[in-house]
């Protein structure tokens, strides 16, 4: 181990680690195309995109080139009062692709901040009329919005991190979520609890938010496009703003541009990350229609209170545009359904192992759920030792690669996956 590894391992923190107890980082030196390459030289097909990010693989000559061009000409200028033309054009470009009646669009910093605008936007939206009593949100069980403390209110309150910040956390609603299914056929028993709640607490609920067909880091779980399109039409009926956050499954993940499309339901508030840059840096947004854009300015005073340092960063929109345009002109839908049906081939069978529970796939999304908790750094040394890069959480082996994926990588992730069932 070199000395910064050392030095790395003894005083920075890692995502959701015990800085005195680390589990291993693999030290990454560089990456091209699927490929992660370690500083001793091993090289890992990259089974993660960087947590949904990286669509395009890495080292992309394309955002390349836009990064180095706009660097060029600025890296960075504040946001309040200034604007520039990547943060236009990328805002055009969003607006252009989206579900639904996008027009207006708020840059973030991160998802979880994406997320907090959101909430933001719709609490504010009830304010200017008036009607301060709706300042509660509805969500369903297993979700995931982020790690801030808005974000976090509305994550699952028993696989979050509810029971830690139980008593700075504000209280929010919680429906049952639908099973975990996509295909099972549609019973009604499934929106039974997310109805009862919003019929009870309509008065009081700004909105609902939730992540559309996949739940993600709550769960991998695979749902119903009928219950995104029940919620919309209840949302509706009983005056309540919907946020969906797209974070994870926007930008082609799940077979559709956005994961919305699948129920062909268009948000009031919809959040984008992640693979928005194609996982060159942090950007986020937050985009709204006309009206709650109009509502949230109702009292004629309104401004929206939100204002990140790095709001609408030249560098993250000039990548995230040219991202965009990289994925507009490849074949992401039939990559995609390419990945899916290899997914489903390869990782079906492996249903049959004992401690197998369940296997999902949608799109670019293979999920192995086991039957008990993985020893995550157990099976990663096996991983690695087969030249794949996972990163399983909880009783979940799952893989959302880059689509740039080809089969003989594909089939490689496949079978590593397979050779660890027995450790797990
Ligand atoms: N929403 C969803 C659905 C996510 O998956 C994530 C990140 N895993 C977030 C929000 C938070 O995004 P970030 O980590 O960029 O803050």
């Amino acid at each position: 181990m070199d000395d910064w590894q050392r030095f790395e391992r003894e005083h920075v923190w890692h995502p959701y680690a015990s800085m005195l107890q680390p589990v291993p980082a693999y030290a990454v030196h560089r990456a091209e195309g699927a490929w992660l390459e370690l500083e001793d030289g091993r090289r890992l097909i990259d089974g993660m995109a960087s947590w949904w990010c990286a669509i395009h693989g890495y080292h992309v000559p394309e955002l390349n080139a836009a990064l180095r061009a706009q660097s060029e000409r600025m890296a960075h200028v504040m946001f309040g009062g200034l604007t520039h033309r990547p943060a236009a054009e990328l805002a055009q470009r969003l607006l252009s692709i989206t579900p639904g009646d996008m027009q207006y669009v708020f840059f973030a910093d991160s998802g979880s901040v994406s997320v907090e605008v959101a909430l933001k936007m719709a609490l504010q939206y009830w304010q200017a009329q008036g009607q301060t009593q709706k300042h509660r949100f509805l969500t369903i069980r297993h979700g995931y919005h982020g790690d801030t403390f808005g974000a976090m209110s509305v994550c699952d309150p028993v696989s979050g991190m509810h029971h830690l910040f139980a008593s700075f956390l504000p209280q929010q609603l919680f429906a049952d979520a639908p099973t975990a299914q996509c295909d099972a056929e549609w019973d009604e028993a499934q929106i039974a609890s997310f109805r009862q709640q919003i019929e009870a607490h309509h008065h009081t609920l700004a909105a609902v938010i939730l992540e559309p067909i996949v739940q993600g880091a709550g769960g991998m779980r695979i749902y119903a496009p009928e219950f995104l399109r029940q919620v919309r039409r209840l949302c509706d009926d009983y005056d309540v703003l919907l946020i969906i956050d797209e974070i994870a499954t926007g930008f082609g993940r799940t077979g559709c541009m956005f994961a919305a499309e699948h129920a062909d339901v268009a948000p009031d508030i919809l959040c984008v990350g992640k693979a928005l840059t194609g996982g060159y840096m942090t950007l986020a947004a937050t985009l709204t229609t006309g009206r709650v854009c109009q509502g949230i300015h109702a009292d004629g005073a309104g401004v929206l209170m939100h204002g990140p340092t790095f709001m609408a960063n030249p560098l993250a929109c000039a990548v995230a545009g040219a991202s965009i345009d990289l994925l507009l002109a490849s074949p992401w839908q039939a990559r995609v359904r390419h990945i899916e049906q290899r997914l489903r081939e390869g990782l079906e069978p492996y249903r049959a192992h004992a401690a197998v529970h369940d296997v999902r796939v949608l799109g670019a999304i293979g999920v192995l759920e086991m039957t008990r908790p993985v020893d995550v750094a157990r099976v990663q040394q096996r991983l690695v030792a087969r030249g794949v890069w996972l990163r399983p959480f909880g009783r979940l082996l799952y893989t959302m690669p880059p689509y740039i994926l080809d089969d003989a990588q594909l089939d490689q992730l496949i079978a590593a996956m397979g050779s660890v069932l027995d450790d797990v």
